[in-house]
């Protein structure tokens, strides 16, 4: 008898035990999968094909896209704020020569540098941004500083560099970002919108100059943020400030909905507020970050005549690259450690 309640016993349990595991399967997830952290980056957007590229500058840009990503990536994995990992990321890429930012920072029409970066933090909505500065190494850096040492939300020129001077920011000689290419580049634009009495906004002009770099991420405390940093366009003049350094344009992050960080051409930028656009289609539409994106990219900014691309990350962690130009330098690191490097449209 003892024995045959024993196994009435063991077979309840185990009966029960699956009809346990059919109401709560382990493999069902009841709330849709959220990432712990994950960040991306880009490098700029415009005409960037394969065939216009050698495997060695090919490989130079996917080791630095590599190295800028992985500095953020290990700050968040360490539980560092996105806001940390966004700047330190950013400088990695304006120390680089390869891209359109700091080091590497176009000419403007006077042979000089004229650079211009903005931050966002999404969890206070406060923004710090700079433009026009022509001395300051790492124009993340002052634009970080603005944003929590000075009441304000913007600087420019003269005033930023005194600023970043009393904030004790790396100050360097403009020669610091010259090299002979660049000069090149600066000749060859003013040849061609000579030659073609091509207008600023000559599509093939604009298209030609590309770089500006950018960088979004969420934290394992749940803040977003978004950083951009840019030397403008090649033969800008006349102070021409463009969508980098403009929150609501260049950059936006908003724990709500999502951080965004823009490239391409500026003014189509400023006159779409790009970067807010798609935090409000989010907010205001209950869009996906990828729906929002896709119609802000591949439709309000064609249609005003615009070109570029974005990258940004929800409050979930889901990240999109989305682009109208035949490329964009990016890439992205989820909570896992996988890389995702790209260039090309495909
Ligand atoms: N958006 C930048 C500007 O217009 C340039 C770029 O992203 O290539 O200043």
């Amino acid at each position: 008898m003892k024995k045959f309640i024993h196994l009435f016993l063991v077979v309840a349990l185990i009966v029960s035990c699956k009809s346990e595991e059919k109401v709560n399967p382990k493999n069902v997830q009841n709330e849709p999968q959220k990432a712990e952290f994950s960040i991306v980056i880009h490098g700029g957007a415009g005409t960037i094909k394969k065939e216009h590229m050698t495997r060695e500058k090919e490989m130079e840009y996917r080791q630095k896209l590599e190295e800028a990503i992985r500095v953020g990536y290990t700050i968040l994995k360490n539980g560092g704020t996105s806001l940390d990992a966004v700047q330190k990321t950013i400088t990695v890429l304006e120390d680089s020569p390869l891209f359109n930012a700091g080091r590497g920072a176009v000419l403007t029409y006077d042979g000089i540098n004229e650079h211009d970066a903005s931050i966002m933090d999404g969890k206070t909505l406060n923004a710090g941004a700079s433009t026009g500065t022509r001395t300051v190494k790492n124009p993340i850096n002052l634009a970080r500083k603005v944003m929590d040492e000075s009441p304000h939300v913007m600087l420019s020129g003269a005033g930023a560099e005194t600023f970043a001077k009393a904030q004790g920011l790396d100050i360097v000689e403009s020669d610091y970002f010259f090299t002979e290419k660049k000069k090149e580049a600066l000749e060859r634009v003013k040849a061609s919108e000579k030659n073609k009495m091509a207008s600023f906004y000559d599509i093939e002009i604009k298209d030609s100059k590309f770089g500006t770099v950018g960088c979004t991420a969420l934290d394992k405390q749940g803040n977003l943020a978004a950083g951009t940093s840019t030397g403008g366009m090649t033969n800008k003049r006349w102070g021409r400030i463009g969508d980098s350094p403009i929150i609501g344009a260049g950059t936006y992050a908003n724990n709500a909905t999502c951080a965004v960080s823009s490239t391409g051409w500026g003014e189509f930028f400023i006159r779409g507020m790009v970067a807010h656009d798609i935090s409000a289609l989010m907010a205001y539409k209950n869009m996906t970050l990828k729906e929002a994106a896709q119609l802000v990219i591949q439709k309000k900014l064609p249609n005003l005549g615009g070109n570029g691309g974005i990258i940004a990350i929800d409050k979930n962690g889901n990240m999109t690259m989305e682009f109208n130009t035949s490329g964009m330098f990016r890439a992205t690191m989820n909570d896992k450690g996988e890389l995702y490097i790209g260039m090309f449209k495909d």
